[in-house]
């Protein structure tokens, strides 16, 4: 078989790069030494987060969130994405205060993503969180998807 690139490795990685190689009409082989997705891109937390990234991340990060959200249209399955949203918590005023540094600095930078929250939305959002909790970043738009689903739907999406 003829093939411009060779992909070394069919996890998410792997076969999220032959995805993108085969819509742009470059043909590759992936070789995978066990099975695709049969490690950590198939047993994994499966986060889809943006909240606390490093400034540095923000762009790509803003930018995947986006993909996770509308995956069908990339990948023609959900991959069990839920949006959940997902929290940072302050236990006490030192943590608050470095969560307020942090969502400040943010929205100097134009982002809106993290929201600062009080007590009273936090233990809505989380009821059953340990009692003396005082505040939390949320990113609303995070949730988390099955990852071996997901893998699998990107390998399929890349041989059709
Ligand atoms: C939906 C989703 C949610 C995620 N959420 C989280 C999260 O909440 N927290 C977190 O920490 N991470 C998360 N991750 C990331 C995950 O933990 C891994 O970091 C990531 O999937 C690694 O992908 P990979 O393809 O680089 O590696 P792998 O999945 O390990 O794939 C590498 C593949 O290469 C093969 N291979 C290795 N050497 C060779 C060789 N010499 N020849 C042939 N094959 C070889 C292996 O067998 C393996 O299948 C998530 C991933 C997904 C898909």
């Amino acid at each position: 078989m003829k093939a411009d690139v060779l992909i070394i490795g069919g996890g998410l990685m792997g076969s999220c790069t032959a995805l993108q190689l085969a819509m742009r009409n470059i043909a590759c082989i992936v070789i995978e030494k066990d099975s695709a997705g049969r490690h950590a891109s198939g047993v994994n937390a499966g986060g889809l987060r943006q909240l606390n990234r490093h400034f540095s991340e923000l762009p790509l990060t803003l930018a995947a969130s986006r993909m996770w959200r509308e995956i069908h249209t990339l990948v023609d399955r959900d991959c069990d994405v839920k949006i959940s949203g997902q929290v940072r918590v302050a236990e006490n005023a030192a943590d608050l205060a470095l969560l307020e540094k942090r969502v400040s600095k943010l929205q100097n930078m134009g982002y809106q993503h993290e929201e600062l929250v009080g007590r009273k939305e936090l233990y809505r959002l989380v009821p059953a969180l340990a009692p003396h909790c005082v505040a939390a970043l949320v990113s609303r738009s995070d949730g988390f998807a099955r990852p071996f689903h997901a893998t699998t739907a990107f390998r399929r999406e890349a041989e059709n």
